[in-house]
């Protein structure tokens, strides 16, 4: 037997046993989770995340497999699984097993530790993988990159990543107390979020080349209006409202251009290269300074505070302790 922490539309921990696992190829030692936002909407019941009970959530999980059916894995290998819909359809990390399918598996990249991959986890990937569109865009470095929701986990990666990649980073966030937090990740300047949350011009002055936005409706709508001419701005979140009350003025008389960021169903081979990626950019030290580790227990407790903004940098959660 083993815990987990399981919906049943309210979060307990459960005493489970393997034979209690969804079917698939491959059972994984879960050492790490971490808490997303999404986890925060699924494990609080705010985001309709989850509509299957019992569930266990935790949409990233890193660990070392059990047993194997599957030709591309064996017993002591070192593997990392971010999303695939596991922890919002199928069961996720908030477990000390986890039965999963190879394929939504990638190996865990030199360099890293299970812990490490789990601070990054979908957070840093999706940092990575704005970072990476920004640049497919023809973003310079050296250029004014927005980072909105900063002090968040997409975004205290998003900060990082650009200012290691040479951007001049502005972080938006709504933390007065975290502008230290923010400097030490390599912003240059912040901006109080409450000035972009307000309905804004159509068209304002142009500031940014380059925008990370993760909080959506009226934020990303103000920072498309503040946009270069020819600037990118990359979406991946919704912390501030799934809405867009925008005009089509950024496009059709800057030529702005929006790229939508999805890290759930993303291949297999654009993930391996973000890991690779990531392994070799990211400091041990960093990740150290932007952690906090809770266990299974303290789980329903920090989904609250996520879905609340009340989070800086990452939570992981040691689901052995
Ligand atoms: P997070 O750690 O909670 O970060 C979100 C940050 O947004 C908060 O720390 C806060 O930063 C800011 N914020 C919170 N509420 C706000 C509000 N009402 N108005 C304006 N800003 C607000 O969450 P995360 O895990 O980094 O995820 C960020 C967003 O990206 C979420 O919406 C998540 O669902 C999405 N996401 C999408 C993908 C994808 O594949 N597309 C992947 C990962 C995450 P400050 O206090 O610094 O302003």
């Amino acid at each position: 037997h083993f815990q987990a922490l399981v919906l049943n539309k309210d979060p307990e921990i459960k005493e489970l046993s393997v034979d209690e696992l969804p079917e698939g190829e491959v059972l994984v030692k879960v050492h790490y989770s971490n808490l997303n936002y999404k986890d925060g909407l699924a494990v609080t019941g705010k985001g309709k995340i989850v509509r299957e009970f019992p569930f266990v959530p935790g949409i990233d999980f890193a660990g070392v497999v059990e047993e194997s059916s599957s030709p591309d894995y064996k017993p002591g290998d070192e593997v990392i699984l971010t999303g695939w819909g596991v922890g919002e359809r199928y069961w996720g990390g908030y477990a000390q097993y986890a039965r999963v399918k190879a394929d939504w598996l990638v190996p865990l990249p030199d360099g890293l530790t299970l812990k490490e991959a789990m601070i990054i986890g979908t957070a840093g990937f999706t940092a990575a993988l704005s970072v990476v569109a920004l640049e497919e865009q023809g973003v310079k470095t050296g250029e004014e990159v927005l980072v909105t929701g900063a002090t968040g986990g997409v975004g205290s990666f998003a900060v990082y990543l650009l200012a290691k990649q040479g951007y001049h980073v502005t972080a938006s966030t709504g933390k007065e107390s975290s502008h230290d937090y923010l400097r030490k990740l390599g912003a240059s300047n912040m901006i109080d979020r409450a000035l972009l949350s307000e309905k804004g011009k159509p068209l304002d002055a142009q500031k940014w080349a380059g925008a990370i936005d993760t909080v959506g409706s009226q934020t990303l709508a103000n920072v498309l209006s503040q946009m270069k001419y020819d600037g990118t701005v990359t979406a991946c979140g919704l912390a501030g409202g799934n809405d867009l009350p925008s005009t089509v003025f950024p496009f059709i008389l800057r030529g702005v251009k929006l790229v939508g960021i999805d890290s759930v169903m993303v291949s297999y081979e654009k993930r391996v290269k973000a890991w690779k990626q990531l392994a070799e950019t990211v400091d041990a030290t960093v990740l150290e300074s932007v952690v906090t580790e809770i266990t299974l227990k303290d789980v329903p407790e920090y989904a609250e505070r996520i879905t609340n903004g009340e989070i800086q940098g990452r939570t992981i959660v040691n689901v052995q302790a």
